[in-house]
């Protein structure tokens, strides 16, 4: 198992956080080279890396993943965000918040993702939607798995005749004409909603002029989906960020007509971590 030591460990966090949780294929193959080892251990390596970047007042249990995409050969750092006084099952896990990360950030083929504790049943069921869920490698303290091996007779996108998955679905050409920054339009068109149709994103505007951006992404099984509201703020987490901190300049939620179902839960998330700060709706 690959240490890094402390002045290492803070150099990496400060590139994460200045790319928001991204580490790019140059500073990948310059790590492996400076710590002598191979890409998968570099991924558990920066574990330790990806788990300052949770915020935990719930459990205080400060889990970190990170994901590698075979396409671009980066690597996505995720960590786990909990919400005081919201319902327990509104808190994004690290593996989401990873996969969120990459796919957020252009990745298409997640190939390996480790992860510093075993994964639970709900994050083994959000990865069984990825494209790449066949020829996914789990890394995990305790050796490397395929999902097949941690999801044994699984209930996928196929048990509902979804031929579509998460990082290989179709993006819609749809017009949206709103007045919102055509970087929203663009993460709407991505959104993964195979389910309800919601075509649904989130914009976070910071006043230091930093944008975060969130799609909906959902799930099969449908509780472990990721709304738009929680991506965008699993996104502000991965730049060291808290949003009852940050300096918020816009929160923007855009859903499409007549199949809108994220205003109430966004609402709801935004109240229990910043009561007075408002949220901009649109319906398309
Ligand atoms: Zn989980």
């Amino acid at each position: 198992m690959v240490i890094i030591d402390s002045k290492t460990e803070e150099y990496i966090y400060d590139i994460a956080k200045q790319s928001n949780g991204v580490i790019a294929s140059t500073v990948v193959s310059d790590l492996t080279k400076k710590l002598n080892c191979d890409r998968e251990q570099l991924q558990q390596a920066l574990l330790v890396v990806a788990a300052k970047f949770s915020q935990a007042p719930i459990s205080s249990f400060f889990v970190g993943a990170v994901a590698f995409d075979k396409i671009t050969g980066n690597l996505y750092l995720g960590a786990n965000l909990e919400f005081k006084h919201q319902a327990l099952s509104l808190v994004v896990h690290a593996e989401q918040a990873a996969i969120n990360n990459a796919w957020i950030n252009g990745a298409h083929e997640i190939t390996s993702i480790a992860i510093n504790a075993a994964p639970c049943g709900f994050c083994r069921q959000f990865m069984n939607e990825l494209s790449s869920a066949g020829n996914l490698s789990i890394l995990l303290p305790t050796g490397k798995y395929t999902l097949s091996e941690l999801l044994p007779c699984d209930f996928g996108p196929g048990d509902l005749g979804n031929a579509s998955s998460l990082m290989a679905s179709d993006v819609s050409d749809i017009d949206i004409d709103l007045p919102i920054s055509e970087a929203l339009k663009q993460h709407l068109r991505y959104a993964y909603v195979p389910y309800t149709q919601n075509l649904s994103a989130a914009e976070l505007v910071l006043k230091d002029g930093r944008a975060f951006y969130g799609r909906y992404a959902e799930n099969a099984a449908y509780s472990p989906s990721l709304s738009p509201m929680n991506s965008v703020l699993s996104q502000l987490a991965l730049a060291g960020e808290a949003l009852n901190e940050a300096d918020v300049e816009s929160i923007t939620l855009v859903e499409k007509a007549g199949n809108e179902n994220q205003k109430s839960v966004a609402q709801a998330v935004l109240t229990s971590l910043r009561g007075n700060l408002p949220l901009i709706h649109h319906v398309f």
